[in-house]
This record gives structure tokens, C-alpha cells and sequence, in this order.
């Protein structure tokens, strides 16, 4: 096979207590590797964006691999096999997985997983991926919903609370999101089935929660932490639920430092009152029951229970720029970045 030359984005910098750079990132090209056994290579078609890939590069994400300076900058992808020499993966197939910021993949099979039959492919970054399998799990086995709850989400418009909420709503649940913006909240009650959406920039969200939920909040979905997270705790109900599941608020924060770090939620105290648990998790921790989240998620977005919302961003060399976006609040639902077309099968 002729040689292929690789684009990819390798980690300048780390980004520790302070927001992402430019010069944190730097394009590079080198012929791509070569396909070893057990190994495919891809051209990739999406990257797909999280806040935690910020983690990552400063190597404070004890889930994650060890990134360094100089490496390739590590990310979610989907993958068109154009060479394999791993049994079951053949020339066209699509295939979704840690692949990194490189327009051509060599990964080893055994790290990918094929993407789904008829739906559209790129769902298997959002919805039918990790963010539909981190709102499922997150909400279901830890929030545990009963029919009537009430469920706060916050980032709510972002790519796992707005996916939250969907399920709350199948789940029965009153679901009140809180995001930044009124576009951002029109969308959540008047695409999403929200019942309510409290705008953090403009609206004081301590008085708006005390009139939204006058009987409290059985369930807290927080994405942010920061005060958002402290204003949910004054108002939990007796043996509430709340799951933490992400905290943009301090990932710009050194976390060596203690000085940097927000102060913790002034209101935990109330959870003795009200016998609360608050939990956090990963996603990981549920992979072995992937498959039924999957299935189950796959149904509703069928059925239509549940809206794909996806952010697509264009062009590989904008692919820090697509990062950003997550810190700046520029997304709606799921952050991608397309960077090739598939091509034919055949
Ligand atoms: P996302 O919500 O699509 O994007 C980030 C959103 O955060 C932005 O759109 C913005 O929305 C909001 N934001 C940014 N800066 C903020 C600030 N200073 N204060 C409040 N909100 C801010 O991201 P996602 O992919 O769905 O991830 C959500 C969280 O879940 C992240 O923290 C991620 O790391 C975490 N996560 C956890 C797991 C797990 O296993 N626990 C798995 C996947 C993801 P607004 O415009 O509304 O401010």
C-alpha cells in the first residue's frame, strides 16, 4: 500500500490552572505507521470532544492514560478501516474508539468496537457512545429515578446533561435544566421536553430552584460543581440522590494548589438533615453492562424519545479550537469536529 501521511495534533504544553492555549497544541505530519498484527488502520472521519480531554494533557485524570509532552494528543474518534490485519475488520468498515487527534489511525482492534447499524454513524460518539452511556448509568444506577421526582441537571445544554434530562423525562421525572443563556434554555423546554430551565449567566439560581421546586430535589445531575452545585444542595429533599458526574468549574484550576482550588460546597452540611448521598462515579465502572445501556438507548432514539443533538464543528486543523468551545459554552449537545467524508463501501 502506498505510504500514508499522517496530520496530527501532539500536546505542547500542559494547561494546568489556567484555560487552554493555541500554543498548548502543534500540528505535525510523519508517515503513518505501520499496520502490525491485530492492527487496522483508519482514516478518521469525527473526533469527538469531552472537558476532561483538558485533564488529560495536564495528567491528573488517574483513569486515564499517562499523556506526554510531545505525544499525541489523545481523543475519541470514528475510523474508516482502509487497511486491517485483525480478523472481523475489513476495508470500509466503520469503527469508534480512542484513536487521538491524527487523521490517520494504526490502533490495535481489540480497542475499538464497530459502529452501530442504522443510525447515523456519528451517533456513536454522543448518544449510542460514552455520553449516552455516562447520562444512562450516571442517572439510572446512581441517581436512581422514581416516577415524580424532581431531577436538576446541570450543564444541562452540554452533551450529557441534555441527554440526562431525556432519560429523566422517560423515566418520569420533572426535569428543571440549568444552563447558560436563554437560546440554551428555550432549547432544553421547547425541543427536549424539559419542564424548566433556569439560565445560571442571568437569573439568580438560588430564588428560581426555591420557586421551581417547592417541594426540593429529589435528584442532582451535576456536571459544573461550583456554586451551581452549592445552591442544589440547600434545597434536597430527604434521601436525595446527588450524582457527580463532571465539575468544569474547576478545570482551570491547578489542583496542586490549594489556593486555586474552589472552595468546597458551602451547603454539605444539609445533607445530614436530609440523609442525601452524594456519589460520584465513571462511566468505566458500568462496562460490562454497556450493552444493555446501549440497546436501550438505541430503542428510544428510534422511537424518538430521545434527540441527538450534535455540535459539528469542520476541519481537522481546528481541532483546539473545537476544545475550547466546550470551556467557552459555545456547544449545544454533543462538541464533534468532522474531518473526512466516509467513502463508498465497495
Ligand atoms: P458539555 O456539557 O457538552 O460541555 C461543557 C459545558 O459546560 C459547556 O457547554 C458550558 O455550558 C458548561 N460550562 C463551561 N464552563 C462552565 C463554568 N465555568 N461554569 C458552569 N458551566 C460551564 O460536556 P460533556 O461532554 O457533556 O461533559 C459534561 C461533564 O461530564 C464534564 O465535566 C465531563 O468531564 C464529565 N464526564 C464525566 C464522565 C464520568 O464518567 N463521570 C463521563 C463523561 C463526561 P453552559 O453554556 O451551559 O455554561
Amino acid at each position: 500500500m502506498q505510504e500514508q501521511i499522517n496530520r496530527r495534533w501532539l500536546i505542547q504544553d500542559r494547561p494546568i490552572g489556567r484555560a487552554l492555549r493555541d500554543s498548548d497544541f502543534r500540528l505535525d505530519s510523519a508517515p503513518a505507521s505501520k499496520v502490525g498484527d491485530g492492527q487496522v488502520m483508519l482514516r478518521t472521519l469525527y473526533l469527538g470532544f469531552d472537558p476532561a480531554l483538558k485533564s488529560w494533557m495536564e495528567n491528573i485524570a488517574g483513569y486515564a492514560d499517562p499523556t506526554e509532552i510531545g505525544g499525541l494528543m489523545p481523543g475519541s474518534g470514528i475510523g474508516q478501516v482502509i487497511e486491517s490485519r485483525a480478523a472481523g475488520f475489513a476495508p470500509g468498515d466503520l469503527v469508534v474508539g480512542q484513536i487521538g487527534w491524527q487523521e490517520i489511525a494504526v490502533v490495535a482492534a481489540s480497542k475499538l468496537e464497530p459502529v452501530p447499524a442504522d443510525v447515523p454513524p456519528a451517533s456513536a460518539l454522543s448518544v449510542l457512545g460514552l455520553t449516552g452511556r455516562t447520562a444512562y448509568f450516571g442517572l439510572l444506577e446512581v441517581g436512581k429515578p422514581r416516577a415524580g421526582d424532581t431531577l436538576v441537571i446541570s450543564g444541562a445544554a452540554g452533551a450529557v446533561g441534555s441527554v440526562v434530562g431525556q432519560i429523566g423525562k422517560i423515566a418520569g421525572c420533572r426535569v428543571i435544566g440549568i444552563a447558560g443563556g436563554a437560546a440554551k434554555c428555550a432549547w432544553l423546554t421547547e425541543e427536549l421536553g424539559f419542564d424548566a430551565a433556569i439560565d445560571y449567566k442571568s437569573e439568580k439560581l438560588r430564588g428560581r430552584l426555591r420557586e421551581l421546586c417547592p417541594a426540593g430535589i429529589d435528584i442532582v445531575f451535576d456536571n459544573v460543581g461550583g456554586d451551581v452545585l452549592n445552591d442544589c444542595l440547600a434545597r434536597l429533599t430527604f434521601g436525595a440522590r446527588v450524582v457527580i458526574c463532571g465539575g468544569i468549574t474547576r478545570y482551570n484550576a491547578d489542583p496542586r494548589d490549594p489556593g486555586q482550588m474552589p472552595p468546597g460546597p458551602r451547603n454539605y452540611f444539609n445533607v445530614v438533615f436530609t440523609q442525601a448521598i452524594i456519589q460520584g462515579f465513571l462511566v468505566h465502572h458500568f462496562a460490562d453492562r454497556y450493552p444493555v445501556g446501549d440497546a436501550r438507548l438505541k430503542d428510544w432514539l428510534r422511537q424518538g424519545l430521545i434527540v441527538d443533538r450534535q455540535d459539528v464543528q469542520t476541519g481537522f486543523e481546528n481541532a483546539p479550537r473545537t476544545l475550547m468551545r466546550l470551556f467557552d459554552g459555545a456547544n449545544r449537545g454533543k462538541q464533534l469536529l468532522k474531518v473526512a467524508e466516509a467513502a463508498d463501501a465497495g
